[in-house]
């Protein structure tokens, strides 16, 4: 029995994991579940799930997911706040830890769950582009398992050689060839990107995801910040990481060889797929999703990204090449531009341009220590705000 922490379970990806939980209680059990301030839900899943503990924002959705327990008659032990989601993390009596908080608000308890040693599945790849080698060293020390979430990763790691990383220069790895959908303005004349709605942007073609991610593909900031994640996962540089358009999103990623073979994970897209994996790796499991019909996907479509109508994705590349807290810099600088578009205080092409002028003002630095991550993630956040307020949208 595989006793599981899930950080984030009112979001998409937690959602899909209570999913495939469910389809297997002979295997798994929950130990815990986290939402920030969708109590309803998380008390419906204490309700069905029975943890042993859960976790809110505040003190007051913790009285208020209490009452609603006691009302119903379950045991579930009620805390807050970021030491109560370190403590689920790390706690002894879990095995596996879904990251699933979205954004740098997940990075302390990912980490509490990589130092303790667990196998973590990644799905919060905010925490991993902010803490970068600092994160893969803890969780190389502790003896951590790390198994990607992110669909792209995910496949990525299924098409690599079982002795990758321990031989690298047999393994014959030449690129990784990260697919990516394009998302909803993949087409739309550039000059019309001014005037879309936070509606249209979180209208993802292919996927259905939180807000944040949504918008992030929109402005392929989420293929930047997979190109990062891909960095660290895999211990490849930027120029053996390319960026391919393939908008059905059915081949989720791809992996070349020196001697001309490339491998392609695919299926259907739904991220139950890649939580299984994960979850029962390096057995497999049913994870609800059907069976890929090739005959119906009929026709699979490839291009090269333009990063004119992206900017976000150069700015991510250069964020990669700069190193140190540059990746942290940038992900800061986003969190606020896409939180400032979703609240329709700037338009959506300022979003890149609030990323670029963070980058600008900001010198980085080493990124020696979790502090000095957290500390120029402030100062981004801050220089972020104050340049979202002097924007006329
Ligand atoms: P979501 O917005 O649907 O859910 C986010 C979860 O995090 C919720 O449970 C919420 O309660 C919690 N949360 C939000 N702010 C918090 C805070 N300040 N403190 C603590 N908890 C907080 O997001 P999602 O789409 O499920 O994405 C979660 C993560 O997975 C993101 O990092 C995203 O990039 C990654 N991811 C998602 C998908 C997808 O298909 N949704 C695919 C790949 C990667
Ligand atoms: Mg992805």
């Amino acid at each position: 029995m595989q006793r599981i922490t899930i950080l984030g379970a009112t979001g998409s990806i937690g959602v899909s994991t209570l999913d495939v939980l469910a389809r297997h209680p002979e295997r798994y059990s929950v130990h815990a579940l986290s939402a920030h301030s969708r109590v309803d839900e998380l008390a419906a899943q204490c309700v069905q799930f029975r943890p042993a503990r859960a976790v809110v924002g505040t003190a007051d959705a913790a009285e208020r997911l209490g009452a609603l327990l006691r009302a119903a008659g379950v045991a579930t032990e009620v805390d807050y706040g970021e030491a109560a989601l370190c403590a689920i993390a790390s706690a002894p009596e879990v095995d596996s830890v879904m990251a699933a908080i979205v954004g740098a608000a997940g990075l302390a308890p990912t980490l509490a769950a990589a130092r303790a040693g667990k196998k973590v599945l990644l799905a919060n790849k905010e925490a991993l582009v902010m803490s970068g080698q600092l994160f893969i060293d803890a969780a190389a020390e502790a003896g951590a398992v790390l198994l990607p979430i992110d669909s792209e990763h995910n496949a990525i790691f299924q098409c690599l050689p079982s002795s990758y990383g321990r031989a690298p220069d047999s393994s014959g790895v030449a690129k990784i060839l990260l697919t990516a959908s394009g998302g909803p303005f993949l087409t739309r004349a550039v000059e019309t990107l001014e005037d879309v709605t936070p509606e249209q942007a979180c209208k993802h073609p292919n996927w259905s995801m939180g807000r944040k991610i949504s918008v992030d593909s929109a402005t392929m900031m989420n293929k930047g910040l997979e190109v990062i994640e891909a960095h660290w996962l895999f211990g490849a540089p930027a120029d053996r990481i390319d960026v391919v358009i393939h908008p059905q999103s059915v081949i989720h990623s791809m992996v070349s060889y020196v001697d001309g073979s490339v491998l392609a994970q695919l299926g259907n897209p739904d991220m139950r797929t890649p939580i299984a994996h994960a979850l029962a790796y390096p057995e497999r499991i049913d994870s609800g999703v059907a069976q890929l019909d090739l005959t119906q996907v009929a026709t699979l479509q490839f291009e090269r990204p333009d990063f004119a109508r992206f900017p976000c994705l150069a700015l991510a590349f250069d964020a990669l090449r700069a190193g140190g807290t540059a990746p942290a810099l940038l992900n800061a600088a986003n969190e606020v531009a896409v939180q400032a578009f979703l609240d329709l205080k700037i338009g959506f092409r300022q979003i890149d341009r609030v990323i670029a002028q963070v980058m600008d003002a900001l010198p980085h630095g080493a990124a020696d220590s979790i502090e000095a991550v957290m500390a120029q993630d402030a100062l981004a956040r801050a220089a972020a705000d104050s340049i979202v307020a002097g924007m006329a949208k």
